[in-house]
């Protein structure tokens, strides 16, 4: 079960991906952007362990959301209420519980992930953050590692895409052979989440050790 510091655990983890890899989303959006998402995405998830820690909420959906309310009201780009809705919708689903299951998180995970589509009319195939989070999700099932692989092909699939949804769309076909930085920072939100899963199932992070079991 998972509780709300696994959660906790989880949006440290990618805020800390996106400040290791911020530079090279901003350089994604660059050919194909306004040059800003790496910045957005830094904003926005510094701003999340910060009312995290402030707040410090107890249980795992209300962490979710209140990081998703978080990336809504610091972010300015398409990204910000896009990745906001898609933590506020997956905690809403996760409700008042103290615990959750994996198989509870996978559901809501993809109710969060329908409502990002619905939000910005995109679907796979457009060159979108979809195009990580779709295979992403449906990959929970096997593991959170093959969830975290399954995002990154898909954000390598983004290259030969024409974007047909956000500021990319702008470039009709001389949007093809970039790599869309939406779907790469959720390749990264999905690998933090595998990390934060391995760091419980290692022991090393729950306080119980292996003398302990
Ligand atoms: P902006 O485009 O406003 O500058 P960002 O640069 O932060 O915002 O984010 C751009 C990313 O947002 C794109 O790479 C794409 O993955 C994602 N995106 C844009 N529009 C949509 C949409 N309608 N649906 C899903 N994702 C979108
Ligand atoms: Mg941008």
């Amino acid at each position: 079960m998972r509780d709300a510091e696994f959660f906790r655990r989880w949006l440290v983890a990618a805020a800390s991906a996106v400040e290791r890899e911020a530079d090279r989303l901003t350089e994604l959006d660059s050919p194909i952007g306004d040059a800003d998402h790496g910045s957005n995405m830094l904003r926005g998830f510094t701003s999340v362990v910060r009312e995290l820690a402030a707040e410090r909420p107890e249980v795992p959906g209300a962490v979710l959301q209140l990081a998703g309310r978080t990336l809504i009201s610091t972010v300015g780009g398409a990204s910000g209420p896009l990745y906001g809705t898609l933590l506020r919708r997956t905690g809403k689903e996760l409700g008042t519980a103290a615990e959750v299951s994996d198989d509870d998180l996978r559901k809501a995970l993809y109710a969060g992930v329908g409502a990002v589509a619905q939000l910005g009319g995109a679907a796979p195939g457009d060159k979108t953050m979809l195009d990580a989070l779709v295979p992403g999700v449906a990959a929970l099932g096997t593991s959170y590692r093959a969830a975290a692989e399954a995002a990154e092909d898909g954000a390598l699939a983004t290259v030969p895409m024409q974007a047909r949804k956000g500021r990319a769309s702008y470039l009709g076909e001389r949007s093809i052979g970039h790599q869309d930085p939406g779907a790469t920072s959720s390749a990264l939100l999905l690998a933090a989440l595998a990390d934060a899963a391995d760091e419980t199932a290692d022991g090393t992070a729950d306080g119980t050790t292996e003398e302990d079991a």
